[in-house]
Parts: structure tokens; sequence; C-alpha cells
């Protein structure tokens, strides 16, 4: 679903340029879970907000569900986005002064699809999330993890066939962090794509492929084999 070519990327700095993607080759197949690690710096949020056409690149190829990714103006973009992707990320980004249930009905807000039904979509979404008691609350009145997991419901809303993670488990304990990996694979078996940027070796081990960047480009690219996919049943925890 996503193919990515001989990718460049370079940021500007005054007269300088510092370039940060080198020539990076990816393939990810629909309903991959893939990680992305790599040292602080080494570029991943940088290719991560391309795939998910926040960011444009200067050179090289980037097709998404075979259609050619190029330079386009921000209505477009948002466009794709909001048919293909959805965002998760470590700060959680939920909008402070909206409660739980608008803040997962927001994606919807750009369809044509009337305020009640927006609301009654966000509340089975945060139902299957088991926060449907939490609807009326504001993030600040909400865990880490609860937080982690509106932002996920949010992502999902809008039917994407990416979801596109950057150290979703980042601000979260260990424990809280399991059970957010938990829900991402749970996602990845109804068919989403998943592609998770982290720092941690135990996030990168629950999924099927770790690719490391190193120096601009793709440095390893392993299947894991000690990937286990999760059994039980116990679709999204319930608390
Ligand atoms: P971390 O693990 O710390 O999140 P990262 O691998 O996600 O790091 P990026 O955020 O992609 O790294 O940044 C790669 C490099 O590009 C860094 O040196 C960073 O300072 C630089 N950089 C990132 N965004 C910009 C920007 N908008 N303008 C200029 N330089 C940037
Ligand atoms: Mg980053």
């Amino acid at each position: 679903i996503i193919k990515v070519e001989n990718l460049h990327k370079s940021y500007k700095m005054g007269n300088n340029a510092l370039h940060v993607l080198k020539g990076i080759d990816l393939d990810i197949k629909a309903g991959e879970m893939v990680s992305i690690m790599g040292s602080s710096g080494s570029g991943k949020s940088t290719l991560l907000n391309i795939l998910g056409i926040l960011d444009t690149y200067d050179r090289g190829n980037y097709y998404l569900d075979n259609i050619k990714i190029e330079k386009m103006n921000e209505t477009k973009a948002a466009r794709f986005r909001n048919k293909y992707i959805g965002f998760v990320f470590q700060s959680f980004n939920l909008i402070s002064f909206k409660n739980a249930m608008e803040n997962v009905a927001l994606p919807l807000y750009y369809k044509n699809i009337s305020r009640k039904k927006r609301n009654q979509m966000a509340m089975e979404m945060l139902d299957r999330m088991g926060l449907k008691e939490w609807a009326n609350h504001l993030p600040a009145e909400l865990s880490g993890g609860q937080k982690q997991r509106i932002a996920i419901a949010r992502a999902l809303i809008s039917n994407p066939k990416v979801i596109l993670a950057d150290e979703p488990t980042g601000a979260l304990d260990t424990q809280t962090s399991y059970e957010v990996m938990n829900i991402l694979q749970e996602v990845n078996k109804m068919g989403i794509t998943v592609i998770i940027v982290t720092h941690e070796n135990d996030i990168a081990h629950r999924t099927q492929r770790i690719i490391r960047l190193r120096d601009g480009i793709i440095g390893e690219n392993i299947t894991n084999g000690d990937f286990q996919p999760i059994t039980d049943n116990e679709i999204f925890t319930n608390n």
C-alpha cells in the first residue's frame, strides 16, 4: 500500500541544508504492521510526515495505494489524508476544550455527515474502545492511556487504510503502553496497515517487521521472528 523509491528530504537552514533522508526505499504491503526505529534525529518523524502527506519530499517517488503522491495543494492533501490516513501522536494532540466524543467525531466534520450521525458514530467508536462513559469528559480529565485510546478512536473514525503512529507509547508507562499496543494490534487485525515509530524494543517486537533508519537510509529491514500476534479476542480493554 506504501511504496517509496529513492526518497530524499532536506530542511533548509539559512544558507545551509540539512539532508535528512538520503534515498529511502520502502515497500509496505496492505495489512502489515511495521515499526520504524532509529536514533533521535535520524528522520523517523520526517519520513512519517511525508508518508502522511503532512510534508513534502524533494526527490524520489512515493506511491500510496498505487497513486503517485506529488506536491499538491492543501485541499487535495487533506482529501488524501481523510481517505487513507489516521494519525496517532506521542502527545495525543487532542483538542483540550472539546470532550472525548467531539474529539473522536472531528475528522467527520469535513465529510458530508449530519452532526447527529457524527456523534452517533463517535459514540460507537468510543464504545468499542471501552470508553463510552468518558464521552463527556475533557482530555484533561483523562489518563494518558485513555487519551491515547481516544486519539486512536479519532484516527479510526474515518475508516483509514493506514494508521501512522509517531511514538504512540512515548508518554505512557509500561502497562499502559502494553494496552495501547494491544489496541493497535487489534486495529491491524481489522486489516488496517499500521506503521509505528518507536524507540522501544519491546514495542518494535510486537510488530511484524522492524525497519531501522541509519544515516538517512534504511539501515536494516528485518522480519521479526519474535512477533506474536495476539490471540485473545478481548478486542478493546474495558476500563
Ligand atoms: P526523534 O527520535 O528525536 O523524534 P526523529 O528521528 O523523528 O527524531 P526528525 O524529527 O525526523 O527525527 O528530524 C530529523 C532531523 O531533521 C533532525 O536533525 C531535526 O532537527 C531536523 N528537522 C526536523 N524537522 C525540521 C524542520 N521543520 N526544520 C528544520 N529541521 C528539521
Ligand atoms: Mg520524531
